[in-house]
């Protein structure tokens, strides 16, 4: 065990600063994708159809601060609302965290680089369409962010380095706003 492990592995999502609450959103987008809510089982579909206001480039609301003018039903993710929640991605920092599992690699605090999630493709960049064009939802159903994203890891660097370069302190990993979770539509 760590001598001094992280705040995600010592502190309740209770506990934690408001800084660090915001820092487990890995940034990924996945919860802004539409999901469908099956009125026989209760079960969820996901969709690759995602808000009208998700910029698909860097994965993040493009008018946070206001998202509620556009999107009233735009959810506040807080550790209560946790307890409620069951459409969260199972790749999700909040999920993973509330569920007692660790941050995966590409979590930019584990990575200490906010693109890991991007470049591992674990996010939406490149592979979510917005609901502004995409038609009918139920045209639009996948598996993927449902599914537990182990992420690819880039290949090492080739050719290796003659001496290995100084180290240098991790990049600071800036604080995120939480992403509200998008509304359930009913099919
Ligand atoms: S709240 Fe979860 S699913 Fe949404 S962007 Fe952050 S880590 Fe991804
Ligand atoms: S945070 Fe809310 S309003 Fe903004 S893109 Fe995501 S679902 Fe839409």
């Amino acid at each position: 065990m760590l001598a001094n492990p992280p705040f995600w592995k010592r502190k309740t999502l209770d506990e934690m600063s408001r800084a660090e609450w915001e820092s487990l959103c890995d940034g990924c987008g996945r919860c802004c994708l539409h999901k469908l809510r099956h009125e026989d089982d209760n079960t969820l579909s996901f969709t690759n159809v995602a808000c009208r206001l998700l910029d698909h480039q860097t994965c993040q609301c493009s008018k946070y601060a206001n998202r509620r003018r556009y999107v009233p039903d735009c959810v506040q993710l807080t550790p209560e609302a946790l307890h409620e929640i069951d459409w969260l991605p199972p790749s999700c920092g909040y999920r993973r965290v509330a569920e007692g599992r660790d941050l995966a690699w590409w979590h930019p605090l584990v990575s200490g680089d906010p693109e890991t999630v991007h470049t591992a493709g674990v996010s939406v960049r490149g592979r979510a369409i917005s609901e502004k064009v995409a038609g009918a939802l139920e045209e639009h159903i996948v598996d993927w962010p449902g599914r537990n994203a182990r992420g690819r890891r880039p290949a090492p660097l080739s050719p290796a380095p003659l001496s290995p370069a100084p180290l240098s302190p991790a990049p600071h990993c800036p604080p995120r706003m939480c992403r509200p979770a998008r509304r359930i539509v009913e099919p």
